[in-house]
């Protein structure tokens, strides 16, 4: 498989792209038995420099996960660390990419196999969304985010991404850009890989944490960086579907996306139906944060070369 990355890390070693392969009897073909995490490294052409943004909570997730799915002990923090750092210096990149770190069980076993854990990780450069720019169209969704008792909402395991792409697929044959997925209780819960925020009367409000969300990481940087420059608390509460029709603005986040302004829900217009001062305040202020060029938050910045 052709690729714009040279390497891959697998099981302990950087490997060449094509020589990074798992064989079709092990757990993680059979029955998607694996969890991944998604993380960006953000290229600061100024410093020649590349940032990983926010490893340890990527790590810390990545760790819950496993816990969740009582996955035998993998890697160590700082064995994964120095495996992404190694890629991403292996692969010589000078551009931002994105980072796809994943544990899942390899060897002969059955659906209650709890190991070997095979660990790979891949990086391959992605820019920003362009939609950041024009914002995108939402359809609430015929399919119901999973409930956390269904399967476990907070972590990242493969199987909890068939809900996002029936969704998802659903959303796109219809049209629209991205799917609003509502909860077992009907109110707002997530988009397929992304949080959702609106502003109401000018305030942030967001699903709170038992909404069956993840718990993301970009979420809690909006929720972090809207108080500290904008002066905006956010609300974390229920979240009804016609308060994406009152609101004036609304977006998602996530690590792959970043911020994008939502202009539309059910083809009715949020607001007047353009991307939101908040929004692109907020896009301004994350994209300054991550890439290094604001030194807010040095913790946040893992430095590559
Ligand atoms: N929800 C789901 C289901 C996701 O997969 C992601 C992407 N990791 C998000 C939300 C956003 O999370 P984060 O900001 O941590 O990337």
């Amino acid at each position: 498989m052709d690729s714009t990355a040279q390497f891959a890390y697998l099981n302990g070693q950087i490997v060449r792209w094509n020589d990074a392969k798992v064989h079709v009897f092990a757990p993680v073909a059979k029955y998607g038995i694996g969890i991944f995490e998604g993380i960006r490294g953000y290229w600061n052409e100024e410093a020649q420099q590349m940032y990983l943004f926010r490893l340890a909570e990527h790590l810390d997730r990545f760790a819950f996960s496993q816990k969740a799915m009582r996955f035998d002990q993998g890697p160590s923090r700082e064995e994964l660390t120095k495996a992404v750092v190694g890629l991403c210096r292996a692969n010589a990149f000078r551009a931002t990419v994105h980072i796809r770190m994943m544990a899942f069980i390899d060897g002969p076993g059955e659906i209650g196999a709890t190991g070997p854990i095979g660990t790979a990780i891949t990086a391959l450069p992605r820019q920003s969304a362009q939609q950041s720019i024009k914002g995108a169209s939402a359809q609430i969704s015929s399919w119901m985010r999973m409930p956390d008792n269904v399967m476990p909402a907070r972590i990242k395991c493969n199987a909890n991404y068939h809900n996002a792409r029936l969704a998802t697929m659903q959303a796109q044959r219809d049209g629209y850009d991205v799917a609003f997925l509502l909860n077992s209780r009907g109110k707002l819960a997530e988009a397929p890989a992304m949080c959702i925020f609106i502003v109401r009367e000018g305030q942030l409000v967001t699903p709170s944490g038992t909404n069956d969300i993840l718990e993301s990481i970009t979420r809690q940087t909006v929720i972090e960086l809207a108080g500290r420059y904008l002066g905006l608390k956010t609300a974390e509460r229920d979240v009804d579907r016609t308060e994406l029709i009152l609101a004036e603005e609304v977006f998602h986040c996530g690590t792959g996306a970043e911020i994008v302004p939502v202009t539309s829900v059910d083809r009715i217009p949020v607001g007047n139906g353009r991307p939101g001062a908040v929004t692109q305040q907020l896009i301004e202020i994350y994209r300054a944060v991550v890439s290094g060029k604001d030194g807010a938050y040095p913790s946040w910045r893992t430095p590559v070369f």
